[in-house]
């Protein structure tokens, strides 16, 4: 469902990097009617499955198997041009935040491993952006840095 406010970007980052079939995309906005902010992710994918697959179930109709596109191996899917293939798709969300620590918050995640809590580099990277147009954001990082955990 598509989110219509009036806003201005701040900062954004995206995982993408040679060699990986899935990323996300973060967006941090000013959300010019509220006075807080919205975080936007989306999580990208070129991988194609020949069917259900694991936790994948089809969303959309079968395409022709495209060059970017990168085979589960998993399911192993056919490899010729006119293969039919299941993309996975798009995983959109949105989050508003009424103030630059929520703002920090919702950019933060718990490790499974140790359940620390830690800002991803590609968070990182959208926060800083964002702290460089925004007083606010950038008050709040200073301060998240030293006294609530450690980047
Ligand atoms: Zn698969």
């Amino acid at each position: 469902m598509p989110i219509k406010f009036d806003g201005e970007l701040l900062g954004s980052s995206s995982s993408e990097a040679r060699g990986n079939a899935r990323w996300t995309d973060i967006s941090v906005y000013a959300d010019n009617d509220t006075g807080g902010y919205l975080v936007s992710r989306v999580g990208r994918s070129l991988v194609v499955h020949d069917g259900p697959c694991g936790n994948f179930k089809p969303a959309s109709p079968p395409v022709h198997l495209l060059d970017y596109h990168v085979a589960c191996t998993f399911c192993e899917p056919p490899s010729s041009p006119s293969s039919l293939v299941y993309e996975e798709v798009q995983r959109q969300s949105a989050q508003e935040c009424p103030d630059a620590w929520t703002t920090i918050d919702a950019l933060r995640l718990r490790s499974k491993e140790d359940d620390a809590w830690f800002v991803p580099t590609n968070s990182a990277l959208a926060l800083r952006m964002a702290a460089n147009h925004d007083d606010k954001i950038r008050d709040a990082l200073r301060k998240s840095m030293r006294t609530r955990w450690s980047w």
